[in-house]
């Protein structure tokens, strides 16, 4: 392509750009009337600069780079208007299909890659934050071997078919001309060297399958969907890289007493008939502070909620403190009672002016008998 423009390799877009106004004035059909010969050269010219005058387009084709002698890529049957944008199009097709981009050096550094694990607390672990010590199975750098995968003693070989560069290139005809990709070198898989003799240790793979023990701090006010991230811990590197990271996933078990619901937490408080209705002052118990004096105001239906301040979960991110406690009242019903009581609560009835079963001469069994006589 640069030859058609007629300038060199490393010209400036400046260059290229006089070069391409000069050949289109050179060889325009309009001062060339029945010569076939300058249209096609006309031709040529603008497919060349569709490519060459945009510097992206440019970029790839020196880096990929199709052939410029040879199958020119603009034979055929492409004409008049447009021609330039259509060849842009099938340019950036036929790069874009076929090509996976350049592989990097085989034996650069390379991160090892991130782990993740699940990791189950507690809630009041959850509240408190908490110590824990981990195994995690991850890939290491063989000992035996110094990560090489060679047997003590050997060393692995330049691979001579790509010459240690772990890729090869490959030709490709198209319509449109020659491309060349690069791809991985099949006698070395990419990796540039080869093991004759494997390391009997790691069967050639450089890495072995080892537990390590990790101690991770997991702070106060985890959720369940938490990701920790333990910077380091992740799967060893390659070639002297570094180690990728480990990501812990929490999740919190269910609590007996206690529900959360975010930064808040839900407790039940069961009361009787008689501190329901006259009102009380009592000690719940909370996750994390122990026994609370709370009070119960005269005339608290069932389903009432009492919020205790500031004893929810502590808040793992945003602002900091903590949630509150919410205590849903449950009222109780005794079931069982004494004469004495049953008394009492038959004198409240009649003071009341409420009807009430007349508990002990007449059971409920005995209404029913006399509804269907
Ligand atoms: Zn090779
Ligand atoms: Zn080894």
């Amino acid at each position: 392509m640069y030859q058609i423009l007629g300038v060199s390799r490393d010209a400036s877009q400046a260059e290229i750009k006089k070069a391409y106004r000069q050949l289109v004035r050179q060889y325009h059909p309009d001062t060339n009337r029945d010569n076939p010969e300058a249209e096609e050269k006309f031709k040529k010219i603008n497919a060349a600069w569709s490519v060459l005058g945009d510097s992206e387009k440019r970029a790839r084709y020196d880096q990929f780079g199709a052939t410029d002698g040879g199958g020119s890529p603009f034979e055929g049957g492409f004409g008049g208007a447009g021609f330039g944008d259509l060849f842009g199009d099938l340019f950036e097709q036929v790069f874009s299909g076929g090509m996976g981009g350049r592989r990097a050096d085989p034996n650069a550094p390379r991160r090892g890659a991130d782990l993740e694990m699940g990791v189950s607390v507690a809630l009041l672990e959850a509240a408190n934050g908490i110590t824990r010590n981990l195994e995690i199975p991850r890939w290491d750098s063989c000992a035996a071997c110094g990560g090489t995968g060679a047997k003590a003693g050997t060393s692995p070989k330049t691979c001579d078919a790509c010459g240690g560069r772990g890729q090869v290139e490959n030709v490709q005809r198209t319509p449109f001309g020659q491309f060349v990709s690069v791809g991985a070198c099949p006698r070395c898989q990419g990796r540039g060297k080869i093991i004759e003799e494997h390391c009997p240790e790691c069967s050639g793979r450089g890495q072995v399958r080892r537990n390590h023990r990790v101690e991770v701090k997991i702070p106060a006010g985890v959720e369940t969907g938490t990701r920790l991230r333990i910077t380091g811990e992740g799967e060893g590197g390659t070639n002297g890289g570094p180690p990728g990271d480990l990501f812990l996933v929490l999740e919190v078990e269910r609590h007996r007493d206690f529900e959360r619901d975010g930064g808040d937490l839900h407790s039940r408080l069961l009361l009787t008939w008689p501190q329901a209705v006259l009102g009380t002052s009592m000690e719940i118990p909370t996750l994390i502070d122990g026994r609370e004096k709370i009070e119960v105001p005269a005339g608290t239906t069932h389903g009432r909620v009492l919020k205790v301040r500031g004893m929810g979960m502590p808040r793992l991110r945003g602002p900091r403190g903590r949630g509150d406690l919410y205590v849903h009242v449950f009222i109780d019903v005794p079931s069982k009672l004494n004469e004495k009581q049953k008394a009492l609560i038959s004198e409240l009835a009649r003071e009341m002016k409420v009807p009430v079963a007349s508990s002990s001469e007449e059971g409920i069994f005995d209404k029913f008998k006399k509804l269907f006589d």
